[in-house]
């Protein structure tokens, strides 16, 4: 197993784009390599992370001493019957929603935009703002992961998954893999295509001048919020396009951290309440 396990220094494993040096970085394609990971990390006394494609991550330090392990499970979309699908953690969202498109089938497709794994969508409750009401899991009959605590593969319905917005079992609990899940996706007619649209739509609104993980905060006062927007430290600054987002283009987390810390105070002292959206691994 040790020799599995490797020190990396990386910007690509966050989509901020931050340089770390990885003490201890694996990944798995199988579910029994999964184990034999968890195994060691537990022998050694080690927190461990699971990552999809870092698409709303943020490394504390510039040293990472967590095991950090990559879904590299095959990408696999088996059709069921029915409209229901057996689809992998590690496909990607872009991936499902095209092969959807292409069957004339209903799909999250405001997902579009968004650069993530069918896992860590999952593991999110990923979908559109809070007034919508939209996630992914309008779609999801049951997902199957596997229990490290419980050295165990379950499936639950969603209805005992999703905890909130963007929370679920899977948020901020690294004892869990997601490795695949039940959809049901029904036909639909189109008259343009709704990828593209979402994706001229978020070109739009959305800034995609420097790196950066979508939403910093799930819960936020947006008043606060928009009083930051263009405000920067360093390298990194609240984007003066997209209320909420973080625009990062400095190697190091430490900047994006003092700008959270900011906002963080800022509510703490008008007693409003803020709570991040951006997973934190140390
Ligand atoms: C440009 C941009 C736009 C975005 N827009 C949106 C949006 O509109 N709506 C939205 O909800 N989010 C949005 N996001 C945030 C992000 O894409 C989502 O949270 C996404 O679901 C994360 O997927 P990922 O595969 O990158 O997961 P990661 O970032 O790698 O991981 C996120 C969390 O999921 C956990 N996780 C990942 N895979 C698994 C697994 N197989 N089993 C268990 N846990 C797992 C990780 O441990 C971590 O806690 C955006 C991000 C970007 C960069």
């Amino acid at each position: 197993m040790t020799s599995l396990i490797n020190s990396l220094d990386t910007d690509k494993l966050s989509f901020y784009r931050t340089k770390h040096h990885f003490e201890k970085y694996g990944e798995f394609h199988t579910v029994d390599e999964f184990i034999q990971y968890c195994q060691w990390a537990r022998d050694q006394a080690v927190r461990l992370y699971v990552l999809g494609n870092g698409s709303n991550v943020l490394f504390r330090s510039r040293k990472i001493s967590s095991l950090v392990l990559k879904n590299k499970l095959n990408q696999d979309i088996d059709a069921l019957g029915g409209g229901r699908f057996e689809i992998s953690s590690s496909t990607q969202v872009i991936d499902v929603l095209r092969y959807c498109y292409a069957q004339s089938l209903e799909s999250f497709y405001y997902l579009s935009s968004v650069p993530a794994t069918i896992g860590g969508a999952l593991a999110m409750n990923a979908g559109r703002g809070r007034q919508q009401n939209m996630t992914v899991y309008d779609f999801v009959e049951s997902v199957t992961f596997f229990d490290v605590e419980q050295n165990q593969i379950k499936t639950l319905q969603s209805t005992d998954i999703v905890k909130g917005y963007r929370q679920t079992i899977f948020t901020d609990s690294q004892n869990k893999l997601i490795l695949r899940a039940v959809f049901k996706f029904d036909p639909i007619s189109f008259q343009s295509d709704p990828i593209l649209a979402r994706k001229k739509w978020s070109k739009k609104v959305q800034d995609y001048s420097a790196p950066n993980c979508g939403s910093v905060f799930k819960q936020a006062d947006y008043r606060i919020l928009r009083k930051l927007e263009g405000l920067s430290i360093g390298k990194s600054a609240f984007s003066k396009k997209t209320t909420n987002w973080i625009l990062n283009k400095s190697k190091s987390s430490l900047p994006i951290r003092f700008l959270i810390s900011m906002a963080q105070i800022l509510h703490g002292c008008l007693g409003k309440k803020i709570e991040l959206e951006v997973i934190v691994i140390e």
